[in-house]
């Protein structure tokens, strides 16, 4: 058996931070008791390091920083509370949401002389879905026999387990290891500190103004062309100030060009309106409220559903809407987007102007919606009620149960509830029109799924 004990000399805890250049984070996440101030204390040799509160997020978590073989970077200890008190798969549930939003890397923590529980059970799919670097952690390894159980953490299905004694330093060193591998040249851009300006495809069929509102946007002056880095024709963005910021409108040469042969042929089109889609976090799709919505308009709002950004729909033209025809096309509208109630809606002239000041307030509100997080301790509290005046309907004699949900991420907003059971389609439907009305969310897209215990 290899016995090595981490060499602690490499270790190095960074008294004072000379620069400001921010560090990347490792968070270290996991239940009680299975050794995180422990493992804290090794990455940090063991020395009083420098303990800073991070203000306004949670009480109990503090941060150090730790040097590796050369590489500094922040630790945070997530750790610290009460393993008695109520409401604990909660504050876990919430701990590793944060940890996710805020780390670079989590060290995800297991006790392999206890094996996977529920609760790690649930950190565990809320990391996963975090998209960040997760570092599975067997700890209290301290002999060769644990190794085996530290084994069945593959289960957890993140990845191979990492065998370490916090205690005796055992293989810390190679935690430490991958630890660094995994860290990014430049730490993630905090949570809500956006890069650059929103980003916007503007899509619709041919003829239904795309140019022409672009040209009132941008007015005569104001446009910067863009041209992205490696490529000569296409595409092209432009960045246009409407209010007091800028947005970039992605992909505008192609409706600039007036590409009529390939904007007719449906598969480059869905194809172009992927790619703008791809690059972009708001949608505004273009109707002509002056003719019927057709296939190919619906086409285009399964496409921006399909892409999970937030939308805006625009009803040009509607100088040529007599006055008397306005209302029933609002109700004609109304029935044919009945599968996206949620989208803003504006009713514009790009030739006239009309309305075009309600057309910037709707993108910054479906982005803000986009962008949304519910706090699991209010989303728990509104679902308890919830569920307690209108319980999921019976299932073969049985009544499932909401253990508890988590909003796993933002842009778009995706939920998870943790069940005891199968909840109906029409009931999820529910909940989420609940969680709709409760929380806003107007011009974005969400998304409820369900995870079973088995
Ligand atoms: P936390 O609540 O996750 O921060 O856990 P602690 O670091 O406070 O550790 C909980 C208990 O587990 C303490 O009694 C530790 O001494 C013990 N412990 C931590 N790491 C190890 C280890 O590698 N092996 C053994 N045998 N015990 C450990
Ligand atoms: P695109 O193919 O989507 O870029 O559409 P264009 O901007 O080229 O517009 C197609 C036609 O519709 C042109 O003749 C425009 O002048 C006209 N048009 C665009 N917006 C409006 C509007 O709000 N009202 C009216 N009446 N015509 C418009």
């Amino acid at each position: 058996g290899n016995w090595v004990e981490a060499d602690l000399d490499e270790l190095d805890v960074t008294e004072e931070t000379a620069d400001s250049t921010p560090l990347p984070v490792v968070a270290i996440v996991g239940r009680p008791n299975v050794g995180k101030s422990t493992l804290v204390n090794r990455i940090i040799g063991r020395r009083e390091a420098v303990v800073e509160d991070v203000p306004g997020v949670t009480r109990d978590r503090v941060t150090y920083e730790a040097n590796w073989r050369g590489r500094r970077f922040t630790v945070v200890d997530t750790g610290g509370w009460d393993p008695d008190a109520t409401g604990m798969n909660l504050r876990i549930a919430e701990q590793a949401q944060i940890a996710a939003e805020l780390a670079d890397v989590i060290v995800f923590v297991v006790d392999a002389t206890v094996g996977a529980t529920d609760a790690d059970e649930i950190v565990g799919s809320i990391l996963r879905q975090s998209g960040k670097p997760v570092i599975l952690t067997a700890n209290k390894v301290d002999n060769q026999q644990i190794e085996m159980e530290a084994a069945a953490l593959w289960s957890l299905g993140l990845g191979e387990p990492h065998a370490v004694s916090a205690l005796h330093g055992r293989s810390s060193g190679d935690l430490l290891d991958v630890v660094l591998e995994a860290l990014p040249e430049t730490p993630a851009v905090t949570f809500g500190d956006k890069r650059g300006p929103a980003r916007v495809a503007l899509l619709g069929k041919p003829n239904v103004g795309k140019s022409s509102l672009l040209n009132k946007l941008a007015g005569q002056e104001r446009v910067l062309v863009d041209p992205m880095a490696g490529t000569t024709r296409d595409p092209v963005d432009e960045l246009i100030e409407l209010g007091d910021k800028t947005w970039r409108f992605v992909d505008t040469a192609g409706i600039r060009r007036r590409d009529r042969e390939l904007q007719g042929a449906d598969f480059y089109a869905a194809m172009r309106t992927r790619a703008a889609l791809d690059r972009s976090e708001v949608a505004i799709v273009l109707i002509d409220a002056s003719e019927p919505l057709t296939e190919q308009d619906l086409r285009i709002i399964s496409l921006v559903i399909e892409s999970g950004r937030a939308m805006v729909v625009a009803f040009n033209k509607w100088d040529l809407v007599d006055e008397d025809r306005r209302y029933y096309l609002e109700r004609e509208i109304d029935r044919q987007l009945v599968r996206t109630p949620w989208a803003l809606r504006v009713n514009i002239s790009a030739l006239t102007g009309r309305h075009m000041d309600r057309l910037v307030p709707a993108l910054e509100k479906a982005l803000d919606s986009w962008s949304t997080r519910v706090p699991t301790s209010r989303l728990n509290a509104f679902l308890t009620d919830l569920v307690h005046a209108t319980p999921p309907p019976v299932r073969s004699g049985k009544q499932p149960k909401i253990l508890f949900a988590t909003q796993a991420s933002t842009e778009p907003p995706k939920f998870v509830l943790f069940t005891s059971g199968w909840l109906e389609d029409t009931y999820r439907r529910f909940i989420e029109r609940r969680i709709r009305e409760e929380f806003g969310f107007a011009g974005s897209p969400i998304e409820v799924t369900m995870k079973i215990r088995e």
